[in-house]
């Protein structure tokens, strides 16, 4: 299933899955870690920075509202199941809710609210109108029929019909769901209002009001963000080596942007292993290739490497744009790369991230690199409710001016604060929330 983002991170996958497994093996599971107690600990250091007085920090420690609903769907098989929905808006002061709707076993309440919470950072970062939300049904789409994933996506909007809409929460594909499925989500919404709206939800098919460049835009952002970190270290874009781990739609979108913008991409992989060519790969034949073959071992040429080969290699730039938890307390000491830049979801492990840090290595985070996503998705619905939709250089150029204007007040807010960039994130991202709060005000 194509899945096309625009969610921070997965950090909270991780923990699912640890807690499956065990699960699964027999054995208890660990006390897995509330993921909004993360949340917290990124709201903690900001204010240690920041110094908001107590009462502009408290309601920041609270998802506005959320919402778990039941789901009833008749199977294929003429058997009826329930499944668990939930949605949950963190935040709404700068905007109505804004993420995704996440299909997958393990999805829970506290996922969505710190995944929603995540997601009013990133959209407080980019500076687009929207605050933080996110949901989900805990179900394995690869295990559903089309007719069932169709059935699922209607009773779980008809559930929370009242709570979403173009001003009040605008749902996005996430991990297991697709632009099909948010055109299942734009015609239950316009069928139960009785007229179309297709600003309800973003990530939908162009023919429904979706917008151009948005399926590549997480990795044109990643383009964008990799250029200026690379001129603030008074280096050009051409000629830089850069290794890329992942070839899905972040991955591959970002190698054959960056190779038409002249770097030399020396290294990129997927499951299958990794390939390199300290000359540069031929990226358009890499892709060509990877259509073909649906996977990279094997392209002629080029040297055959194992995944963790990849993330030890002497580059100017490491971007992750597989998964979550790729650079440890393990491997961390191993990097060469001078920077990296997480095009992924949480690739970097705390530990991992203290090893950098201490090593030189500058870290791009993952909320402010892979946040061409919902800028892009911001303009779908700006079009969508405009009823005018622009072509598509005019959406890449709004959304390189999004980019490096979130680049430079991130790299701004590190200057001041002393910090390093993802915690300058944090700061960015909570002080604009707050900023909002304030100035609306308590509604009593
Ligand atoms: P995808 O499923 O399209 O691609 C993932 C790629 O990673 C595949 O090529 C797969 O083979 C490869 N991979 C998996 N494990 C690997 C390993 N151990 N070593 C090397 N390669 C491996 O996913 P995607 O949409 O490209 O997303 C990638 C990451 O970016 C995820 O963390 C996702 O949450 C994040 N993200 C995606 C978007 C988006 O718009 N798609 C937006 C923001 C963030």
């Amino acid at each position: 299933m194509a899945y096309d983002r625009e969610e921070p991170n997965m950090a909270t996958t991780t923990a699912s899955r640890r807690q499956q497994s065990a699960f699964k093996s027999g054995t208890p599971a660990r006390v897995h870690r509330n993921p909004f107690d993360d949340v917290l600990e990124q709201i903690d250091r900001a204010a240690a920075v920041l110094h908001p007085d107590a009462d502009a920090l408290e309601p920041l420690r609270h998802a506005k509202r959320q919402v778990i609903v039941y789901v009833p769907v008749m199977l294929d098989d003429g058997h009826l199941r329930v499944f668990e929905g939930y949605r949950v808006v963190y935040d709404n002061s700068r905007g109505p809710g804004k993420g995704g709707i996440r299909y997958h076993p393990g999805v829970n309440l506290d996922d969505c609210k710190a995944l929603a919470a995540w997601m009013a950072w990133k959209c407080a970062i980019v500076d687009v109108p929207f605050g933080g939300a996110k949901g989900g049904v805990a179900c394995d789409p690869l295990k559903l029929s089309d007719g069932e994933l169709e059935r699922i996506t209607r009773r779980y909007i008809s559930e929370i019909f009242d709570l979403i809409g173009p001003t009040v929460d605008i749902p996005a594909p996430d991990v297991g769901t697709s632009p099909k499925v948010m055109a299942w989500v734009m015609d239950t919404f316009s069928m139960k209002k009785g007229y179309v709206e297709p600003g309800v939800v973003t990530g939908k098919p162009i023919a429904l009001g979706g917008s151009g460049g948005r399926l590549e835009a997480t990795g044109r952002g990643l383009l964008f963000v990799t250029r200026e970190t690379l001129k603030r270290l008074h280096r050009d874009i051409v000629d830089s080596t850069i290794a890329i781990q992942g070839f899905g739609n972040v991955g591959s979108n970002a190698a054959r942007l960056l190779h038409g913008a002249g770097a030399r991409v020396v290294a990129v992989s997927d499951v299958s292993g990794a390939i390199y060519d300290p000359r540069g790969l031929d990226i358009p034949r890499v892709s060509a290739y990877y259509r073909e073959t649906g996977q990279l071992r094997g392209f002629p040429g080029t040297q055959l490497l194992d995944n963790a080969a990849l993330l030890r290699l002497d580059v100017d730039v490491l971007l992750p744009a597989a998964m979550e938890a790729q650079l440890t307390g393990e491997n961390a000491s191993e990097v060469r790369a001078r920077v990296i830049v997480e095009g992924a979801n949480g690739p970097t492990t705390p530990d991992a991230d203290e090893i950098l840090a201490r090593r030189g290595v500058l870290v791009i985070p993952d909320i402010l690199a892979n946040a061409g996503g919902v800028v892009v998705s911001y303009f779908e619905w700006v079009q969508d409710r405009y009823g005018y939709f622009w072509k598509e250089p005019e959406v890449n150029e709004r959304l390189e001016e999004k980019m490096v204007l979130a680049f430079d007040a991130v790299w701004s807010t590190r200057d001041r604060f002393e910090v390093d960039a993802r915690t300058a994130a944090y700061i960015l991202a909570v002080d604009r929330i707050m900023e909002a709060r304030k100035l609306r005000g308590l509604y009593a």
